[in-house]
């Protein structure tokens, strides 16, 4: 619900709630722990706690399924082996991979996304082959 920010997707969500076509879950606290060990082990580290919560929520129910094109979520997901999908994009993640985060000035590597230490640039979400 906090991903969804314009006031028209909104006042649609809060109706649909209201009138009990969406329900609202919350996922467990040891799915969410499970699933921040897991994205710290790949060095997904810069997924947004909406994301971690639909992962988690995934793991709580019997028969998931998640639609997603954030390739860094998709990742996760393959991960903890719940079944995804892309929505519009088509693009879908074949094989769990390793992240790392680069400079795209100097070409520094880092474990975690932010900034470069030594140029100040974005560091740049890098899979590992
Ligand atoms: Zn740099």
């Amino acid at each position: 619900m906090s991903e969804v920010k314009d006031s028209n997707s909104r006042f649609n969500l809060e109706l649909a709630i209201s009138g009990g076509k969406i329900i609202v879950i919350e996922p467990s606290k040891s799915a969410l722990a499970r699933v921040r060990r897991e994205s710290e082990a790949l060095g997904e580290l810069g997924l947004s706690d909406a994301d971690l919560s639909v992962a988690a929520l995934a793991l709580d129910l019997s028969r998931p399924f998640v639609f997603t094109d954030d390739l860094a979520l998709q990742n996760l997901l393959a991960s903890l082996g719940i079944r995804y999908g892309s929505v519009k994009l088509g693009v879908r993640l074949t094989k769990v991979k390793r992240i790392i985060y680069v400079c795209p000035s100097c070409g520094r590597t880092y474990s975690s996304p932010g900034l470069c230490y030594f140029c100040g640039n974005r560091l740049l979400r890098r899979p590992v082959t």
